[in-house]
């Protein structure tokens, strides 16, 4: 098909034109923080793998166990013949940690989130979205036909504005936020926007990819606020409890409904055994020490004292740089000090805050944080 590779051909010159193409880059991870690109050995800051716990022993062991046992893949829908065992018991852990009735356990965050926003809201309602919350979350809802309408990022006055200006014309409503914001590391305050939600019911559906395992002793920026009520509470096995999949916590009523309607669960393949077993294994490592969960923040607040930058609040810390040009020159000018530090460019990022995106981890050494933070220091000073 000539027009359909000119397309593409097309498409590709003009993202390359805009330093906004992207290219896969295959990583192979080692021991610790360590991955290795290109026959290169580099200090990843740009890993999920907050507790390090998909390198554990004990969490390779139980997702090797339960692929022997029980086969690689789920060989089914959740609905049909592949929702093992398993996929229970953790549902019972994840509604435990939460403090939630049940949850539901997903393929991927992306699938949840894309699954439970589509169940829950349709074309006679309205779903409000924070600003730079995650691109699956405006997936669902898009997909679900709800008109969505965008609030300011973190700013509850302007969620109450637009509740008052649009709710009232809706069936129902949800407010969706990220709990730690993905590429900003800032925290939404989960119990301003509960109280709005409360008042002008609403339903709250916060998404903790990165607060599980790591704040609040593993049980997430939810936690945070005691106060706040959030009835949903998505999260994804694939960060800091080193596996794969995704998760809704809520009612027994909401996640019965999910378990029949969602069509990422109805129509998709159950998430695979060995998953299911690596995030329990890294559930029972939290349970027994969860001092671990306080490292990573520790190590993103020795980056940003040592920077003068606001103190982290998570373990992701961003350092703005503007143009994707230039975030891609400082992350090349990293590697080649041995650092792993992937620019982050639009459409992941809004438009002139391409950036560097840090990640830290159990794993990285006190010393590669100050080697790292002195390295960032001294871009800025050759930038003008
Ligand atoms: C990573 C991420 C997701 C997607 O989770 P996966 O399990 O990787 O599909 C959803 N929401 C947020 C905020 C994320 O950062």
């Amino acid at each position: 098909m000539r027009s359909l590779d000119a397309f593409a051909g097309e498409k590709l010159a003009a993202l390359d034109a805009k330093n906004l193409r992207r290219r896969l880059s295959p990583t192979r991870r080692h021991d610790g923080a360590v991955v290795e690109r290109d026959g290169k050995r580099l200090i990843s800051f740009s890993c999920n793998d907050y507790l390090n716990l998909s390198q554990h022993p004990l969490v390779r062991a139980a997702a090797a166990e339960a692929a022997l046992n029980y086969g690689a893949g789920a060989a089914a829908s959740r609905l049909v013949t592949g929702d093992h065992p398993l996929l229970s018991d953790l549902e019972k852990r994840l509604a435990r940690l939460k403090g939630t009735e049940a949850a539901c356990v997903f393929g991927s965050g992306y699938l949840a989130n894309t699954g439970v926003i589509p169940t829950l809201v349709g074309p006679d309602d309205v779903i409000f979205v924070d600003a730079l919350a995650h691109a699956c979350i405006w997936a669902g809802a898009q997909l679900s036909g709800a008109k969505v309408v965008k609030f300011a990022h973190n700013d509850p006055a302007d969620l109450k504005r637009l509740l008052i200006a649009e709710r009232a014309a809706a069936r129902h409503a949800l407010v969706a936020t990220d709990g730690v914001f993905s590429m900003d590391g800032d925290i939404a305050p989960l119990d301003i926007l509960s109280e709005l939600c409360e008042r002008h019911d609403a339903w709250l559906l916060s998404d903790d990819a990165h607060g599980v395992g790591v704040l609040a002793g593993g049980r997430g920026s939810g936690a945070l606020f005691p106060n706040a009520e959030i009835p949903l509470q998505m999260g994804t096995l694939s960060k800091a409890l080193g596996s794969y999949g995704g998760y809704l916590c809520g009612s027994q009523a909401v996640i019965d409904l999910l378990k029949t309607r969602a069509r990422t669960l109805v129509y998709a393949t159950g998430l695979p055994p060995a998953s299911a077993a690596a995030a329990l294994a890294a559930l029972d490592l939290i349970a027994a020490d969860p001092a671990m969960t306080e490292v990573p923040v520790a190590k993103a607040r020795l980056f940003t004292q040592r920077l003068e930058l606001p103190e982290a609040a998570s373990p992701i810390v961003p350092v703005i740089l503007g143009s994707a040009e230039n975030a891609l020159a400082a992350s090349a000018r990293l590697e080649a000090q041995g650092f792993l530090v992937v620019a982050i460019r639009p459409p992941t990022v809004p438009e002139g805050t391409a950036r560097l995106r840090i990640a830290f981890s159990a794993a990285h050494d006190d010393n590669d944080v100050i080697r790292l933070a002195d390295a960032i220091a001294s871009l800025q000073d050759a930038t003008p």
